[in-house]
């Protein structure tokens, strides 16, 4: 059965949203840079234009890197109990703005207010933690005996270059920015051009807070571009990015041939693993909640669902229905559980995979189409009978489509979710800790979730195995790749 909006999810509610002007902040200042290109801002509700995005210009980012090499020093060696302050400052204004800045989000990037809202409150807690973890960076002193001190010291990085995606407008920009402030490095971030205005919202937080101007600076432009004159700028010496694996492969070699580290947090294809001792309508409805969230445009999204052949028609039958009792609308709309695709051309992505299952004998239980426009809407779909050379099995779907294969024996479930290049996130459902124990050493991903498909928390870190990248966000890991350890030996005497 195909889907249609649901009648009542067309009216966004009435409450009046102003969608900001969009500037880039340089050196403490909000400019639209030395040149005069700049793009739309499409609501992908609604496909109305929005606003405009400047595009930095090379004297743009010059600036930009310039003022991160002063921002720098004088970040580096602001007293940290005053860096905290500021910090923490930031974060409280955040938590104090984020229902409007939630609005600003659900215009730019379609998701569900809801969902933009706990966006938010996570990015708020976030910085709080990163900002903790800055406190406690520090070094050790090893025993070496009268007259010798061994010591060794974190010391900050340096001026970061941040590259950021448009799926989470506020999580991903403040992963980057909370890590490298907290840690002492100031930044240069490339935010997405699609949701500009959610970081310029991020940004105007930390200029309330007191953050001395050239330490944060928010640039846009033609990404390769950016990144192509950010990277092997000899100020920049982290470089820290989250998107696709194959622009993640090219800044990581970028990176490489200037000796620089990177931080890369790339796609996956997350496998869900269902075993046969759960209850197949629970492990669905779960599964499904997190399918749908915020369309399936999750790098972490429960995208391969392998599911053992004695519960799996009930598995089906439960995900079927719960697609289609998904409330599919303009996100500003109370009530609206799924929001649109960021743009036309994630539609049409999403849909040629569908198109390409189907050619192969996929079986459409569910959705499988575009939803009437305006907007980029797609409908929840569920997919069966799927051949494992069907593109949905092997590219990341980003989006909302859930192929669901049986299987008899849990090694072949295992062998198939490892058959990827890809190692960001698992899933399993069981309640047997012997299987619990066979997933935990046989998942070759950074992240499992077992009974449960939620999402990250900041105490604990997140990042992926094999082409999903390396180096971690969050936890006590979180600031290990915007410090350098420096070894200290001091001899009293000559
Ligand atoms: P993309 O890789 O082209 O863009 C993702 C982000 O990277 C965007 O913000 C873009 O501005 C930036 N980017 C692109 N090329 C760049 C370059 N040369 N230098 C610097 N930044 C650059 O992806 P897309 O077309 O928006 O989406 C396609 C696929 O990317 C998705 O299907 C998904 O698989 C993946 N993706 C992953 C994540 C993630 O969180 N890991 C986020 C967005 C997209």
């Amino acid at each position: 059965m195909s889907q249609s909006l649901s009648p009542t999810a067309r009216e966004p509610e009435t409450v009046e949203s102003i969608y900001p002007e969009i500037a880039m902040y340089i050196d403490g200042r909000w400019t639209d840079g030395s040149g005069s290109r700049r793009e739309p801002i499409v609501n992908p509700a609604t496909e109305e234009i929005l606003g405009f995005v400047p595009l930095a210009e090379k004297s743009d980012l010059d600036a930009a890197l310039a003022a991160a090499e002063r921002g720098f020093v004088v970040w580096r060696d602001m007293p940290l109990d005053k860096r905290a302050h500021i910090l923490h400052r930031a974060a409280t204004l955040l938590r104090e703005r984020s229902a409007e800045i939630a609005r600003i989000m659900t215009m730019e990037q379609g998701k569900a207010l809801p969902e933009a809202r706990g966006e938010l409150a996570g990015v708020a807690t976030t910085l709080d933690w990163n900002c903790e973890e800055g406190l406690r960076a520090h070094g050790r002193i090893i025993p070496r005996g009268p007259g010798e001190t061994l010591s060794v010291v974190r010391e900050p990085v340096g001026p970061v270059a941040a590259f950021t995606p448009w799926n989470f407008p506020a999580g991903s920009p403040m992963r980057k920015i909370a890590a490298s402030l907290s840690a002492g490095c100031s930044i240069v971030i490339k935010a997405s051009e699609e949701t500009p205005a959610t970081a310029c919202e991020l940004v105007r937080c930390f200029e309330d807070a007191g953050l001395p101007g050239s330490v944060l600076n928010l640039v846009f432009g033609v990404p390769a571009e950016v990144s192509e004159h950010l990277i092997p700028s000899p100020i920049v010496r982290l470089v820290a990015f989250t998107g696709s694996v194959p622009v993640g492969k090219s800044l990581a070699a970028m990176a490489g041939a200037a000796m620089k580290p990177s931080m890369m947090e790339l796609g996956g294809h997350a496998p869900v693993i269902v075993c046969p001792d759960v209850d197949p309508v629970a492990a669905a409805r779960s599964s499904a909640r997190a399918k749908f969230a915020n369309a399936g445009q999750v790098c972490t999204s429960p995208s391969r669902f392998f599911v053992h052949e004695s519960l799996f028609e009930s598995f089906v039958d439960a995900f079927v229905l719960a697609a289609e009792q998904i409330t599919v609308g303009n996100g500003l709309t109370t009530g609206v559980q799924m929001g649109p695709l960021v743009n036309e051309r994630r539609l049409s992505s999403v849909h040629n995979l569908v198109e390409d299952a189907r050619r192969r004998g996929a079986k459409v239980l569910t959705g499988g189409n575009r939803l009437p426009g305006p907007g980029f809407f797609y409908a929840p779909t569920v997919l069966t009978e799927v051949p494992m050379d069907a593109a949905v099995m092997t590219e990341e779907p980003f989006g909302p489509i859930v192929p669901i294969v049986p299987y008899a024996d849990l090694d072949d479930a295992l062998r198939l979710a490892n058959s990827l290049p890809f190692g960001l996130a698992a899933y399993a459902f069981t309640h047997r800790a012997d299987t619990v124990d066979v997933l935990t050493r046989g998942l070759q991903a950074g992240i499992l979730s077992v009974n449960h498909a939620g999402g990250s928390v900041p105490q604990a870190p997140s990042g992926g195995f094999k082409e999903s990248g390396f180096g971690r966000e969050g936890g006590s890991e979180g600031l290990d790749g915007y410090l350098v350890t420096k070894r200290i030996s001091h001899r009293m005497a000559i």
